[in-house]
């Protein structure tokens, strides 16, 4: 069996990750540290708690498995904590990747894939946005991210350690059946938050500015279905173990909502009426941000399979409704 390597799986899109390979065959092994992750999102193989600041544990991890690969989703995802402590995210993001891509260089394990975002980008200077576009992060989450990107190609060069970095626009949604959905603390995404409104876990949804050189005015993002993430992963794996090289994308459905969208489409889904206050701007928001993704189409011959909105938001909506109320 092919084994492999999940960091942060038991994180939001780590844990769905999981139940994708294993369903796919494949053997899981979970690092994860359990600062942001839920011991219980991990629904399959071995889980092990650790921090990839241990070299000694990663050592120990490598020796004693044979990975084919590995799959890299822990990291601190808060753009405004980047900025107000910048340390955190440059130390985890950045430092603590570069532990554990020098241990898969000792071991000889030279498959890689990368949770990047679309943050490396920083304001659009087009719409959409492929991959060739430029790179200007504007927060140090960004900038971690973009710079293991750039260790990536020079890994590549130097020592033949094959990447595929995945830049997510907003990953949304939850599993079809409900047994993984988005946990985050503090939530700070738009569709959870808004579902927590609609719930009555939350009073009301704050629409950061409406002010937008947009048609309702307010913001528009690009939400892709956590599933249909995965399954790019998967594509990518397979990609690498059939000796395919290094490679980026850019992952999004290619099609933007508003926040306003959003809203409506969750109050259709939900029955239910959802407070709305419009609140200032967020700072660092960009008015559009919608993902080029025929590169991936192409390339790696994936196909969303949960593309529109709907049934995103049914999908988080019945995650939503297994949760605890306050
Ligand atoms: N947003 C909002 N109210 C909230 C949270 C988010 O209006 O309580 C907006 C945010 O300004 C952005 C969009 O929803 O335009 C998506 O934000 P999210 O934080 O989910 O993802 P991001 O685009 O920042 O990665």
């Amino acid at each position: 069996m092919i084994e492999i390597l999940v960091t942060g799986g038991a994180g939001y899109i780590g844990s769905h990750m999981i139940s994708s390979l294993v369903d796919a065959g494949y053997k899981v092994v979970t690092l994860d540290n359990l600062y942001s992750g839920f011991r219980d999102a991990v629904i399959a193989g071995e889980f092990v708690e650790g921090d990839l600041s241990d070299r000694h544990l990663l050592e120990q991890l490598f020796s004693e498995h044979s990975f084919a690969g590995v799959m890299h989703f822990a990291a601190h995802i808060e753009v405004g904590e980047s900025v107000r402590n910048p340390a955190k995210y440059y130390r985890n993001n950045f430092t603590n990747a570069q532990n554990l891509l020098d241990t898969m260089v000792e071991h000889g394990v030279n498959r890689f894939i990368f949770s990047s975002t679309a943050a490396i980008f920083g304001e659009p200077s087009y719409i959409p946005i492929d991959e060739l576009h430029q790179k200007r992060p504007i927060n140090p989450y960004g900038r971690s991210k973009r710079m293991v990107e750039q260790l990536l190609a020079d890994y590549d060069r130097a020592y033949g350690l094959k990447s595929i970095a995945l830049r997510y626009f907003n990953a949304a949604g939850a599993d079809p059946l409900a047994r993984l959905g988005e946990r985050h603390d503090p939530e700070t995404h738009l569709i959870p938050l808004v579902l927590q409104a609609a719930s009555g876990r939350r009073e009301h949804i704050s629409i950061f500015g409406s002010d937008y050189d947009t048609a309702d005015g307010t913001c528009i993002r690009d939400y892709i279905h956590v599933v249909d993430l995965c399954q790019v992963h998967l594509l990518a794996l397979q990609a690498l173990l059939e000796g395919k090289g290094s490679n980026r994308y850019n992952l999004g459905n290619g099609q933007g909502y508003s926040v306003r969208e959003v809203i409506d489409t969750a109050e259709k889904v939900t029955q239910r009426k959802i407070p709305v206050i419009q609140s200032e701007r967020r700072e660092g928001d960009p008015a559009r941000l919608v993902a080029d993704s025929r590169r991936v189409r192409l390339e790696l011959g994936w196909k969303p399979r949960y593309g529109d909105l709907e049934t995103i938001i049914a999908h988080a909506w019945k995650w939503e409704q297994k949760m605890p109320s306050k």
